[in-house]
């Protein structure tokens, strides 16, 4: 094996050790059919749900249930058969996020995994897998695709002929789930039916026994069970925001809640109303929200009587897109421009006093960083805010049973089949999701695709580019390349400003991507210092200031001449001038800078425009580390003697 793959490997089984550390304990009650959070509850047989890790259960709200009930009745073709694995008395059906190149879930009845749900990108839908206690029933009631084989043991990758299958019901079609038992008994697994009655094993395990229930169950009695934890650990989480208020002496009128109109955070926003009373609730509308989420947040804090400070990323995000183009998981640009900025902003303008304390709806379960991710932090973009989350311990199930037991107003959205709201065009979307967005909201979508469609013909990009969206990743992964093949074989770059700067007469050229920037100028006159000119820089006034140090800088109404006798002086100077252009020329006008500055030298008035206080400046450069236009770019500068 190449020692790269080596490398990989160790990092995926490092995240998996870490995953399995952090995993949830949920367990299900034998008796009452219903999910609970005590092993050992009313003393009654409860046992662990055994899951993928980190195992964060969510209920399979309306949609979820008639997607998974109806990709059931696809595979068995057959409603009596679907039903032996999820039976109609079942309201209680969990799901389970599984890694997969798309979008992947278990399927948990009466406490155990029956199959996955997963999008499957070549097919270009939906499809159901049995596993477990799902392949068991199989072969139980012998229904639906099976075989059992005269085999001592079946292993992975296996190909199990056709004078081996001693009984069977195998699919006519290539591709389709089988599920597998030894004759012996001992072993069980799933195949796939390839060429020649052929199947291929998928996965193996020793049989395991899957208790019976049988008995109806309801999301109600799942929260009357559960009320007492329930509120003991609302109790906690109550306590736990008042200690760290009291902790950090910050008073009442400088908190607030961070609401984004999802699950997460209503349960934040009910634990935080009862911790400290009605403070402010603060929304982002990104400007790609979907109009329910913002339609329901108002309705919501209107409902509960808050102060709603409503932050707005505006049109920036499209703006943005002509200098940036797509974002993507490995170039988010987007988190900057439309979250960060309009938050920091309307932080600002709200509170005149710092710090301030930001409550949000984070929890441990959500990712491997959030799961290291301290209970109280700051961030080094919200410059005065520190934030905090009550709910860093709590699992999906639990926020999602509280909502049920507090008869929480829900987003109606996760009831249409969506589990992550924000926005809807997220580069962290899943081709499912991106599916049903789609679907639901034509008239956005066209938007985004014409968007996408400019972009992929300006770049020679194929057809597939879209329709995989693979427009989510600037260096594709492993898994789209293995899936997709050449489809997704193209990588895209990040904006890239070039600097050639030429000495003595001659014309040194700024681009940017493709477009033409600028002219530089340089001249090297007898006093032998570098006399370099700037043109159609005129927009950048008088901040070029800011970068003089001991190099002398003039300018007239047309050119900025810096004099120096350093090469390393003049790409320094050419850089920051180029830097400035950009700033100047693509403006998102999202003030980062303004709100960074700690010398408050720079203002944004209403019309947009920029005022540069000089004689307040310190020449820090903070403006420029945290302008989103310059921290993706990547900038190229070479001097030559003369024009090659
Ligand atoms: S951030 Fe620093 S360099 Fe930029 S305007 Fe403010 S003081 Fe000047
Ligand atoms: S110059 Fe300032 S307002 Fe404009 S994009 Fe950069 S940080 Fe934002």
């Amino acid at each position: 094996m190449s020692p790269p793959l080596k490398v990989k490997g160790a990092k995926v089984c490092t995240m998996y050790k870490a995953l399995i550390k952090i995993s949830a304990r949920i367990y299900w009650n034998l008796e009452r059919n219903i999910p609970v959070f005590r092993e050992n509850f009313k003393e009654e047989v409860n046992v662990p749900i055994k899951a993928t890790p980190p195992c964060d259960l969510r209920p399979a709200l309306r949609f979820d249930v008639e997607l998974t009930r109806k990709l059931l009745l696809e595979y068995f073709n057959d409603r009596k058969s679907a039903e032996v694995l999820l039976p109609p008395h079942e309201e209680i059906i969990l799901l389970n996020k599984i890694p997969y190149p798309d979008l992947a879930d278990e399927i948990i009845v009466e406490g155990q995994v029956i199959g996955h749900r997963f999008f499957d990108i070549r097919r270009y839908r939906w499809r159901f897998k049995p596993i477990y206690a799902g392949v068991s029933k199989i072969l139980d009631k012998r229904i639906g695709f099976y075989a059992i084989v005269n085999l001592p043991r079946i292993t992975r990758l296996y190909v199990i002929h056709r004078s081996d299958i001693l009984e069977s019901n195998l699919p006519q079609t290539k591709g389709e789930y089988v599920a597998i038992e030894t004759k012996n008994g001992i072993y069980q697994g799933l195949g796939k039916s390839i060429r020649g009655d052929r199947i291929k094993v998928l996965k193996a395990w020793r049989k395991r026994r899957h208790p019976e229930i049988g008995k109806s169950n309801s999301w109600r009695e799942a929260v009357e069970a559960n009320r007492d934890w329930l509120l003991s650990k609302e109790n906690e989480s109550i306590k736990f925001l008042q200690e760290v208020a009291k902790k950090l002496n910050i008073p009442r009128d400088r908190i607030f809640v961070s609401f984004s109109g999802g699950k997460d955070s209503l349960a934040t926003l009910l634990i935080s109303t009862k911790a400290f009373g009605n403070i402010p609730v603060l929304f982002n509308d990104t400007g790609i929200e979907l109009p329910e989420t913002v339609e329901y947040v108002k309705r919501m804090a209107d409902k509960l009587g808050l102060e709603l400070i409503c932050a707005s990323g505006d049109q920036r995000f499209f703006e943005g897109l002509e200098f940036f183009g797509p974002p993507a998981r490995d170039y988010r640009w987007c988190c900057k421009v439309v979250k960060l900025a309009p938050i920091l902003d309307a932080i600002n303008a709200r509170f005149k006093e710092k710090p301030v304390l930001s409550i949000v709806g984070q929890r441990k379960y959500e990712s491997i960083a959030r799961a290291f991710s301290p209970s109280v932090w700051t961030n080094k973009w919200l410059p005065g805010v520190i934030s905090t989350t009550p709910i860093q311990e709590w699992t999906a199930l639990q926020v999602w049973l509280y909502l049920f037991l507090e008869k929480a107003e829900i987003n109606e959205l996760y009831f249409q089949g969506f589990d992550r709201l924000g926005c809807w065009l997220c580069p962290a979307s899943e081709v499912a999701e991106l599916q049903l967005v789609a679907k639901r909201y034509p008239k956005l979508w066209s938007r985004w695709e014409s968007y996408l469609e400019s972009f992929r013909k300006a770049h020679g990009l194929d057809r597939d580019w879209i329709r995989f969206h693979l427009w989510r990743w600037k260096e594709l992964p492993g898994d789209q390349r293995r899936l997709l093949g050449d489809k997704a074989r193209k990588s895209l770059e990040e904006p890239t400003l070039d600097i050639l700067i030429v000495k003595g007469e001659g014309v040194s050229k700024v681009s940017f991507k493709h477009s033409y920037l600028g002219e530089l100028v340089l001249r090297v006159p007898p006093s032998d210092l570098v006399y370099l000119v700037i043109d159609s820089l005129k927009r950048v006034d008088n901040f070029l200031e800011m970068y003089v140090e001991n190099i002398r800088v003039t300018c007239d109404s047309r050119f900025y001449n810096i004099y120096t006798d350093d090469d390393e002086a003049v790409k320094k100077i050419a850089t920051s001038l180029a830097k400035i252009t950009i700033r100047v020329n693509y403006c998102l006008r999202c003030k980062l800078c303004v709100n960074n500055c700690p010398s408050n030298a720079i203002l944004l008035d209403e019309s947009g425009q920029m005022r540069f206080l000089r004689e307040k400046c310190t020449k820090c450069y903070i403006c420029n580390e945290k302008c989103p236009l310059l921290s993706f770019l990547s900038i190229q500068t070479k001097v030559l003697d003369k024009l090659e």
